[in-house]
């Protein structure tokens, strides 16, 4: 087993769990919050943590992981831009709200990828 990813939010490691599975690599989620409180343990060590089960499948899972969450929401011409979730209107970086359909602009997502 390897860690592959950890994230603040046990949503992000879940997004990237499926992302894993849609290329037929398994992986596992630990640490999401559901079993145990954080309790006084350091920040870093609450992180959601996705492990994957096939350690020769590193490489892959890397590149699966940086492709799902790098690319994501950003124009290649214009660093920042996003994509309204509820209308799919493109919006410039200024914006925090859809001028379509006034949906809030999506929480970027923060994670490591190992
Ligand atoms: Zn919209």
């Amino acid at each position: 087993m390897y860690r592959i990813f950890s994230a603040p939010e046990a949503a992000t490691v879940y997004i990237a769990k499926q992302a894993l599975e849609n290329h037929g690599i398994e992986s596992i989620v630990q640490n999401d919050g559901l079993q145990q409180a954080a309790g006084d343990l350091a920040p870093i060590n609450a992180w959601a943590e996705l492990w994957i089960l096939d350690e020769s499948r590193l490489t892959e899972a890397s590149a699966v992981l940086r492709d799902a969450f790098e690319n994501r929401g950003e124009d290649e011409n214009s660093l920042g831009a996003w994509q309204c979730e509820s209308c799919g209107e493109k919006l410039p970086p200024s914006f925090d709200v859809c001028w379509k359909c006034g949906d809030n602009r999506p929480e970027p997502i923060t994670g490591t990828i190992s």
